[in-house]
């Protein structure tokens, strides 16, 4: 049979390859001149450092699966990911741990005492947090809430956090010991030659036709079945509007030496425009003190105009009432799937996004066998 594949992401390069090992054509299309989608890498000239194009990109994940498949297609090297935060000119560690608390109250409080400490400031009042405010209330209290999420929140997102779903703040642990791990995972790293570098070896020894540069409006060639890991609104031609938002403006700083000490820090400010500044040669430690110039970049948030890169999708209320509408349009379509992160407008870590692609393949083989049409959506996307 032959298939279409249209984004050349890890959701589209998964797709391709099982596709290809299991014999049938496939045209992988992605209208940019790379592959790797949002995850592509690439050596800078000017500095020799591996930038991450579109924004930090850190592995990390508790599924065994997703982590032996990409292991499978380069070497993961250690890398914990330890964010640094500033708030009104002092130095702090995130996630919010028992470093931050007594840094910020100015104590040495012991886990079980800065447990107390937290529970009497946190608003006992709100039962059930129904948005982002409210969610930090109960959790930390006022004084970490303001230092830390309330004027971050407010550049990331363009909104006053009471209009933002508490689920996300809930993807931030709170620590009462001095771990300062970002994420709570077993297993994380960063690929030693770069994320690009593993999609190409997931298209490796593969009969696709990788196509880049190519728009799938611009395909007029038929096919069994399309699988679009583009933006759903897209491909219906934003007949029922547009899906929001937000994206990334990147302003590059080169230097000598080493820039800021470290990765990741946050600017949790309101009054600083930019939410954080990253420095892409500590993404990788092991090379980092042999390269001599160094490249960071400051990054602003924004609301996506038509043609720029969709980064966070926005997902309030109004949105979520268009993408319902989308998706009944999507399953009134035959012979087109949407998936990853476009496809079903949402935020989707990198584990996940390949999760979701495995487990697409393996109904993809049950619909092939039996003979049945394939699904609009792998998972429900609401
Ligand atoms: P994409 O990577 O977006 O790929 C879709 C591709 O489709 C694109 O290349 C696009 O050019 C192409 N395309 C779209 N429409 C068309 C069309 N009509 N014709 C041709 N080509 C088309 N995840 C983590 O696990 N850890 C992190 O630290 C992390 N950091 C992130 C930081 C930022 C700023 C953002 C926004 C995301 C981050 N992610 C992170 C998430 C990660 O980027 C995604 O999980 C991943 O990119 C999803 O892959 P995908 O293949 O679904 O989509
Ligand atoms: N956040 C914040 N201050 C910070 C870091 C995060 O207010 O220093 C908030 C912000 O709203 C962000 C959310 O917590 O969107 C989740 O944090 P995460 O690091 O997962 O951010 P994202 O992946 O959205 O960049």
């Amino acid at each position: 049979m032959r298939f279409c594949v249209v984004g050349a992401g890890f959701s589209g390069a998964i797709i391709a390859r099982h596709l290809s090992e299991k014999g049938h054509k496939v045209l992988l299309l992605d209208e940019r001149t790379h592959i790797a989608g949002n995850c592509h890498t690439a050596r800078d000239e000017a500095t020799g450092v591996m930038v991450h194009h579109y924004g930090p990109h850190i592995f990390h994940t508790a599924d065994r699966r997703a982590w032996d498949y990409i292991c499978q297609f380069g070497t993961f090297l250690p890398y914990v990911n330890r964010v640094k935060a500033v708030s009104k000119g002092r130095m702090y560690t995130l996630p919010v741990n028992l470093l931050t608390i007594n840094q910020f109250f100015e104590t040495t409080m012991s886990p079980a005492q800065a447990r107390s400490f937290i529970a009497g400031k946190a608003d006992r009042s709100i039962k059930e947090p129904k948005n982002f405010e409210e969610q930090a209330l109960s959790m930390i209290g006022p004084e970490l809430y303001k230092a830390f999420f309330y004027g971050y929140t407010r550049k990331q997102w363009g909104l006053e956090p009471t209009e933002l779903p508490a689920s996300i703040l809930k993807r931030l642990p709170l620590r009462f010991n001095y771990d300062d791990n970002y994420f709570n995972h077993p297993y994380q790293g960063m690929p030693e030659g770069g994320y690009s570098a593993i999609v190409e070896n997931i298209l490796k020894s593969t009969n696709i036709d990788l196509r880049l540069n190519t728009k799938f409006e611009e395909i007029s060639e038929e096919f069994h079945h399309v699988f679009y890991t583009g933006p759903i609104d897209r491909y219906f031609e934003f007949r029922l509007g547009r899906l929001g938002y937000r994206t990334l403006d990147f302003e590059r700083i080169d230097s000598d030496g080493d820039y800021q000490g470290t990765a990741v820090i946050n600017y949790c400010d309101q009054e600083v425009p930019y939410t954080r500044i990253s420095e892409h040669k500590h993404f990788a430690p092991w090379e980092a003190d042999a390269l001599q110039k160094t490249v960071s970049f400051r990054e602003y948030s924004r609301l996506a105009e038509p043609n720029d890169v969709p980064y966070y999708p926005i997902r309030l209320a109004n949105e979520k009432t268009m993408l319902e509408q989308y998706i009944e349009l999507a399953g009134n379509t035959p012979n087109v799937s949407f998936l990853g992160r476009l496809g079903t407008y949402r935020y989707l870590d990198m584990d996940v996004t390949i999760s979701e692609a495995l487990s697409a393949c393996d109904r993809i083989d049950v619909a092939l066998n039996e003979g049945e049409p394939l699904p609009a959506f792998f998972i429900d996307p609401t």
